[in-house]
């Protein structure tokens, strides 16, 4: 397994903590701060500073934090630079949400914006979908889908949890952002530069989709994207608007107020749903390898049994 290791000021080691805030996270083992599970990871953080990037995608994680000495070679940097400096005026880009919170689908949006489409865009608006207010996403969401070609993909609950018994959450993103791009290319002539929001290194991206039949592999990969790129912040918004719908939809079919997250509330929530709805329902409404699964289930055994 690879290692890497770092130490973190209390200010950095918070700063990570909230970089991962949607993340499954346990705060119950001796000497840590907290440990951060991922599908291919593992962060372990220690009261001492010491923070512990472990699993096959350690490297990507422990490079965003500065785990890793690796100098940028020359190219590499150079390469970065000439891409980045492409004009965005005909670009696009693709985001995914869900993926951080137990109950609701995954969802990825692919998007081009096209030179005329500009002026047309609320561009004071747009920015990175997780700092805009829910309502203001649900008033632009409807203005970027009338002015740009876009393929928006909804793995409900029941589908995605029947893939992932194959399939870790990596490879399901990265077989919807291909199949996204795939749709738009089908249907619009490409833009020379297209934005995936990371998720997963450029190599394991394209080593995922290795048993496709079609792979889009025009794409420029780059973390925080949706916060860099117009094209890569109007697919997060699309998808996030896409994200509220379902989630409304869902709510107003159980009559049941599903939390956002994977967090403490989502544990005793879903407590709750599984008294009413029975065990087998979270096949529908969740992601059910989440571990709030299994701290779902005990306590609602644990209620039964007090009662
Ligand atoms: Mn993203």
């Amino acid at each position: 397994m690879k290692t890497y290791t770092t130490t973190l000021t209390p200010a950095q080691l918070s700063k990570l903590e909230q970089a991962y805030s949607r993340v499954p996270k346990r705060t119950d083992i001796q000497y840590t701060l907290f440990q951060i599970r991922g599908d291919d990871y593992t962060i372990t953080a220690y009261k001492s500073g010491k923070v512990v990037f472990q699993g096959e995608e350690a490297e990507f994680h422990a490079q965003q934090f500065g785990a890793l000495s690796k100098e940028p070679s020359k190219t590499e940097s150079t390469k970065l630079t000439s891409k980045n400096a492409i004009n965005q005026d005909f670009s696009a880009g693709s985001d995914e949400v869900g993926t951080g919170d137990y109950f609701g689908p995954v969802i990825v949006c692919a998007a081009i914006v096209k030179p005329e489409a500009h002026q047309k865009l609320p561009l004071h608006l747009i920015m990175d979908s997780k700092l805009i207010k829910d309502d203001t996403i649900r008033e632009i969401a409807p203005i970027l889908k009338e002015t740009l070609d876009y393929s928006l993909l909804i793995l409900d609950n029941r589908k995605y949890n029947k893939v992932h018994e194959v399939h870790n959450m990596n490879t399901i993103k990265a077989m919807l952002h291909n199949k996204a791009y795939l749709n738009l290319l089908k249907k619009y002539p490409m833009p020379k530069l297209s934005v995936v929001d990371q998720f997963m290194p450029e190599s394991a991206y394209f080593k995922a989709l290795s048993f496709e039949k079609e792979i889009y592999r025009d794409l420029h990969f780059e973390t925080k994207a949706e916060s860099k790129y117009l094209a890569v912040a109007c697919a997060s918004i699309i998808a996030r608007d896409a994200f509220l719908n379902y989630f409304d939809k869902l709510s107003e079919k159980y009559q049941f107020d599903f939390p956002k997250g994977a967090g403490s509330k989502v544990d005793v929530l879903g407590a709750e749903f599984v008294r009413t709805f029975g065990k087998e329902a979270l096949n529908d409404v969740a992601k059910t390898h989440f571990a709030n699964t299994d701290k779902i289930i005990e306590s609602d055994g644990y209620l039964r049994y007090a009662a």
